[in-house]
């Protein structure tokens, strides 16, 4: 998006007070003629020459032989034909040129911006009233699990509530991406791959539950009969090991391993920097800010591990890892506002080491 004007679009004052020529006001206090009164939205059709001022409002142009502004907090005596001016000021002070933030013509937004709140301003100031965007994608939100009851539902025996759907669509709204709740579908072959089918026809299928490797659990076996690619199965992370990504197409799938933490973590790690691609934004990987880690982390080598932690942001900013009871303790997840970066191979993490941390929240 080019700009089809200079910004500012005219030399500009910046404050309520008087427009000067800087070396009429190097001895104060001085008393200037007052030639002019400017508001904003007006065109002052005056010069300023020796010994002379115009009174100017903020946003008012500042008119020709004026190069310079003194607020009118540093004047006295204003009466209709005159002014003290009481404190010095030099060339440029208080005056926006014109052009000095954006040159007619040239670039204000790229290829690939998330169009947020500024974004939307520098378009307005450009008189760019409508741009190219890319669709957002809709994406259906599937649990699997004979052992889901709805949240609002309480649990039979052996039974538990299905929090990943509400999860995974308010992590959906948080990036901005529509999302289309499918419900439950037990664990049969023929459910499963009947609601796949219905979830296929949104651009993004994430399903949640029926990855591993139990008697149950079909997701794999349904994509591949309907023909989606399965590309991996299993990450090397913690949690998050029995991680499915598949296409058909343009389409993609997530099948996320069935624990709230494991769901809620693949989300922020995995799904979120593809689906932020998939919109068009141009740099979507998550954040990462270097910390000291304030409590030591013991881990086994075998996988990377992202481990809840509390982070404060500063000059060094630091982590204390968030106790957890694993890949179910969504309160600890709660508790935490980031994501300690484990490598694999370590088997422990001192205190006071700088570790890496994925800021896995908003509002830190
Ligand atoms: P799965 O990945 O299906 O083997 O499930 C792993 C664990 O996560 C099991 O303890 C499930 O009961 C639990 N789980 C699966 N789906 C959900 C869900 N939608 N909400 C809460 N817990 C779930
Ligand atoms: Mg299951």
């Amino acid at each position: 998006v080019l700009s089809d004007l200079d910004m500012p679009p005219f030399d500009k004052s910046a404050m309520d007070g008087f427009a000067v020529r800087a070396s009429d006001v190097k001895e104060v206090p001085v008393t200037l003629e007052v030639i002019a009164d400017v508001p904003a939205g007006s065109v002052p059709d005056v010069e300023i020459g020796p010994g002379q001022a115009a009174a100017v409002m903020t946003g008012a142009p500042v008119p020709k032989g004026a190069d310079a502004v003194v607020m009118v907090e540093w004047t006295s005596g204003f009466g209709e034909p005159s002014v003290v001016i009481e404190r010095s000021v030099s060339r440029g002070v208080y005056i926006n040129t014109r052009g000095e933030v954006v040159r007619k013509g040239t670039a204000v937004l790229k290829k690939g911006a998330p169009i947020g709140v500024e974004e939307i301003s520098l378009l307005a100031m450009a008189g760019t009233t409508s741009v190219p965007v890319y669709a957002r994608p809709t994406a259906a939100v599937l649990a699997t699990g004979d052992e889901l009851v709805p949240p609002d539902a309480v649990p039979g025996p052996a039974q538990i509530r299905n929090c990943n759907s509400a999860t995974l669509l308010a992590f959906l709204e948080e990036l901005g991406v529509e999302g289309r709740d499918l419900g439950i579908v037990r664990d049969d072959i023929g459910a499963t791959r009947a609601a796949v089918e219905e979830a296929l026809e949104h651009d993004v299928v994430l399903i949640t539950g029926g990855v591993s490797v139990g008697t149950y659990d079909f997701v794999i076996e349904v994509l591949e009969a309907l023909g989606v690619t399965v590309h991996f199965s299993r990450v090397a992370m913690k949690p998050g090991k029995p991680t499915v990504f598949g296409t058909i197409g343009d389409k993609m799938v997530f099948a996320l391993p069935g624990n709230p933490v494991s769901a809620t973590v693949t989300a922020r790690v995995l799904v979120a920097p593809v689906l932020g691609k998939r919109c068009g934004i141009r740099s979507s990987a998550p954040k990462t800010v270097t910390c000291r880690l304030e409590a030591e982390v013991k881990k086994k080598p075998d996988r990377l591990w992202f481990v809840p932690g509390v982070v404060t942001l500063g000059e060094q900013s630091s982590v204390m890892p968030v106790m957890n009871r694993g890949s179910a303790d969504i309160l600890s997840a709660a508790a935490a506002n980031a994501l300690i970066v484990a490598p694999r191979g370590e088997t422990h993490l001192e205190k006071g080491t700088l570790v890496e941390v994925v800021l896995g929240r908003f509002g830190l």
